[in-house]
């Protein structure tokens, strides 16, 4: 699609009295966009999505069916996050409901595998022939001009440390909440034999293993741990596990804690993490104990880059740290710069998943060609 006049293409939309308040900060550069990689000549694209799960593919595909000229940027491999998960994880959700461009998500089980969902998504994109770059993080976003008609410029960093810069009328950011692990916040946390991500059971066999957390991922690893031969116990801050807990994964977690075989201690707090043991506090007082641990998994969930949203200039929400955007086009008060998947829930990450976000780029496509459509001139 071509298009000539920028500052025209926004006008109408800036009447629009749905969008968020622009964040005075938003346009303002923040960093010139200097270095060997940056040419000012570069082209312009419609718009560069920034992450390769589940929505930002759903939104490639959006923009392809609409003939956008568009570009997805991801820092790993494909659906880098659904490859990062537990090797055997079986989602919660059906197939049909993970299926994204209409494509039949066919599966024997009636709750899908995660190498299931791998081959899925990679049939997506030999499918729509999507564009895609692997192996580029996004690192900063900025526009040429530090006016908010200016298209943006995002600078990426591949692996072996090589710059590349795009530029862009609009931009997607579809980087769900994976790579950042809430952190507990006491000593030793960082230490080797302390992970906030959890592969298999077989590195733990008949080690002492600590699982920190009381939701699904705490309750599904150390079942699995159990199962593959580890000592574990179970800590967690609260007096149950949480009632989110998949419906069949819940009674097996609580029935090896009734029978012993997994030890558990509620309402309890990690106070330090040592080379061989976990220090333990009672939250109601008490004396503390060390809980002898060779490895320990700390499933306190994820949350989205705050830091890589505010530095775009997107305004958050001081208590729920949910970005500030329009719900109806997931634009951010940054103008043309959208929120897709993941990414647009705060500190709760519970309610966006695939089954939802996967709908996000769609509406986010249709405004972004509307607005191209106005001024279908020559670039
Ligand atoms: C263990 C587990 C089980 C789950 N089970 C289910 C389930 O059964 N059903 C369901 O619907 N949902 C489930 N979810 C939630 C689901 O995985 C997420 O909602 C979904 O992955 C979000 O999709 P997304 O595309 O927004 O983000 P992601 O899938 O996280 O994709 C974001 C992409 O952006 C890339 N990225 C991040 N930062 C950058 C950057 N700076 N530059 C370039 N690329 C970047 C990442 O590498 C990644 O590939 C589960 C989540 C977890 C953790």
């Amino acid at each position: 699609m071509r298009i000539g006049n920028f500052r025209r293409w926004l006008s109408d939309e800036r009447e629009n009295p749905h969008r968020p308040p622009t964040n005075p900060q938003a346009n303002r550069p923040r960093r010139s966009p200097v270095g060997p990689c940056y040419d000012p000549r570069m082209s312009v694209k419609d718009v560069l999505i920034i992450g390769a799960g589940p929505a930002g593919l759903a939104t490639a595909i959006s923009a392809k069916q609409r003939g956008l000229d568009y570009l997805v940027l991801e820092k790993g491999v494909l659906v880098n996050s659904i490859y990062g998960f537990p090797s055997n994880m079986v989602f919660f959700t059906t197939p049909e409901l993970l299926e994204i461009g209409g494509v039949p998500f066919v599966s024997p089980f009636e709750k899908p595998t995660r190498l299931e969902a791998l081959r899925y998504y990679r049939r997506i994109v030999d499918t729509f022939d999507l564009a895609i770059e692997f192996d580029r993080t996004v690192t900063s976003m900025t526009r040429d001009a530090g006016d908010e008609d200016a298209p943006f410029t995002l600078e990426t960093l591949s692996e072996r440390g090589e710059r590349s810069a795009y530029r862009a009328r609009a931009v997607v950011v579809a980087i769900g909440y994976y790579d950042h692990p809430n952190l507990l916040g006491v000593p030793g946390e960082t230490l080797p034999h302390v992970s906030h991500y959890y592969k298999d059971a077989h590195s733990a066999y008949r080690k002492r293993v600590i699982v920190v957390g009381g939701k699904n991922s705490a309750a599904e690893v150390s079942l699995d741990l159990y199962r593959g031969g580890a000592k574990v116990t179970l800590v967690h801050r609260r007096a149950q596990l949480a009632s989110s807990i998949k419906y069949w994964v819940k009674p097996d977690i609580e029935n090896r804690i009734a029978e012993g075989t997994i030890a558990a201690r509620f309402e309890t707090d990690v106070v330090e993490i040592r080379p061989d043991a976990v220090v333990v506090k009672p939250i109601a007082g008490g004396p503390v104990e060390a809980l002898p641990a060779d490895a320990v998994f700390l499933m306190t969930g994820y949350h989205p880059d705050w830091e890589f949203l505010t530095a775009a200039g997107v305004s958050l929400d001081p208590h729920t740290r949910v970005p500030v955007y329009d719900p109806g086009t997931y634009e951010t008060n940054v103008p043309n710069l959208f929120v897709a998947g993941g990414v647009v829930a705060g500190r709760d990450t519970a309610p966006i998943f695939i089954e939802n976000g996967r709908f996000h780029g769609e509406a986010i496509v249709g405004v972004v060609s509307a607005r191209l459509a106005r001024q279908p001139v020559e670039r």
